[in-house]
């Protein structure tokens, strides 16, 4: 062997008597086969072996073993994004003709892509209003292929009645698929509740570190997975062997980063019910928050993103209770080791938010950060929104807890 040769042929992995408690990371575009009969049968392998690194490695194909096994589905697949996810779930059940119902509470971007993609395929797409539970079932005719859910709601969090609904869309023949990303499998298992396809955006808690984007798709058949998989093929989704190695790590820590989460937004919630300056907190363990005793009946506990409506403010407060934050980062996406904070304005898409008081309102992602670290930094925040006779200090209001 030449030089030239010797620095492409490395040597061979000796890895035999090797063995640690972090996984393999397997790159590949090319897998290699040692005849012309396995390399011209290589497609057999789309759903289980290994025939091309887009299809899948040890890597990717671990993480949805593992995704499977936390989602209590016999199948998952991963996808670049939770985006590509909700795309592929909706482009594997339903074609041309073909209605999909999605809930007005439905995280924007897929509603746009419903909008901008389906729709001009020729798929009808039906706005409900989350809280229909299951008088949903006149808006179901034979043409629908598929109801989604997302529960809670994205911006609102309305929690919707997913048993009630999977009823109802079963008994026309429909499928039901959730965005389960805010609740993870820990909080919510939307297959044990029924569902038919169970959808989260890994970038959120699952990676859990603001540094990766990726999605998953989880179902119970076998013929709707082999489905998903033929479309991902078709539309060339594939997610790097990084990506999937440090979406492995961070499920490791899931439970304890969830748990952290949800107490830092529980005694956060109970400070700014103290606040003159909050009109509404949109969290599902309030009592008045739309879906509260379905929340309580379906689910295992909250994650900490939720939403407060403000009393109306002028927007140059506003921006300097924002620009005041010192822990609280201003972005979108959430799940994350950072605490998060957002303006949103779901008005601007909806129709059915009657029950929602005016005022700007903002969502919280709480993060791994000191509780009491985030309530002074909030401190600040409302400082600034509140009119000095009506300033109460939230470090000192409240329950203790
Ligand atoms: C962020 C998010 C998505 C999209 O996930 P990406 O991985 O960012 O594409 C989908 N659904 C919900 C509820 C989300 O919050």
């Amino acid at each position: 062997m030449r030089s030239d040769t010797r620095h492409v042929h490395q040597p061979a992995d000796e890895a035999d008597d090797f063995e640690s408690l972090a996984p393999p990371v397997h790159h590949a575009s090319t897998v290699v086969f040692d005849s012309i009969e396995a390399f011209e049968r290589r497609h057999e392998r789309i759903y289980d072996g290994y025939s091309y690194g887009l299809y899948g490695t040890p890597t990717t194909r671990a993480l949805e073993r593992q995704i499977a096994a936390l989602e209590g589905a016999p199948r998952a697949l991963v996808t670049p994004s939770g985006q590509s996810a909700i795309a592929l779930a909706c482009l594997a059940c339903a074609a041309e003709g073909d209605r999909i119902l999605m809930p007005e509470s439905m995280y924007g971007p897929a509603r746009l892509m419903a909008e901008g993609l389906l729709r001009p395929l020729g798929i009808a797409i039906t706005s409900y209003d989350p809280m229909l539970g299951g008088a949903i079932a006149p808006l179901i005719d034979e043409r629908t292929r598929l109801v989604w859910v997302e529960s809670p709601g994205s911006a609102t969090f309305e929690v919707q009645d997913v048993p009630a609904i999977v009823g109802v869309a079963h008994a026309a023949g429909a499928l039901v698929a959730a965005d389960n990303t805010w609740a993870t499998p820990i909080l919510f298992n939307p297959l044990a509740r029924g569902a038919d396809l169970s959808v989260q955006s890994l970038s959120k808690y699952a990676s859990g570190h603001s540094d990766l984007i990726m999605g998953s798709v989880a179902v119970r058949d076998e013929t709707l997975f082999r489905r998903l998989k033929d479309v991902s093929r078709l539309l060339g989704l594939g997610v790097g062997a990084d990506d999937a190695f440090l979406c492995a790590r961070g499920l490791k820590t899931l439970p304890l980063r969830l748990r952290h989460s949800e107490r830092g937004a529980l005694r956060i919630v109970d400070r700014l019910l103290m606040q003159p300056s909050v009109r509404r907190i949109l969290h599902p363990a309030r009592p008045e928050h739309p879906g509260h005793s379905v929340w309580k009946r379906d689910f295992n506990g909250s994650a900490g993103v939720f939403s407060v409506v403000l009393r109306p403010v002028e927007r140059a407060a506003l921006d300097r209770a924002f620009k005041g934050l010192r822990l609280f980062k201003i972005g979108a996406s959430w799940g994350g080791a950072h605490s998060l904070i957002a303006p949103s304005d779901p008005r601007k898409s909806r129709t059915d938010l009657a029950w929602l008081p005016d005022g700007q309102l903002i969502r919280f992602s709480i993060g791994l950060e000191d509780i009491d670290d985030l309530i002074a930094d909030l401190e600040r925040f409302f400082a600034e929104l509140a009119p000095a006779a009506d300033r109460i200090a939230i470090g000192a209001a409240g329950v203790a807890g």
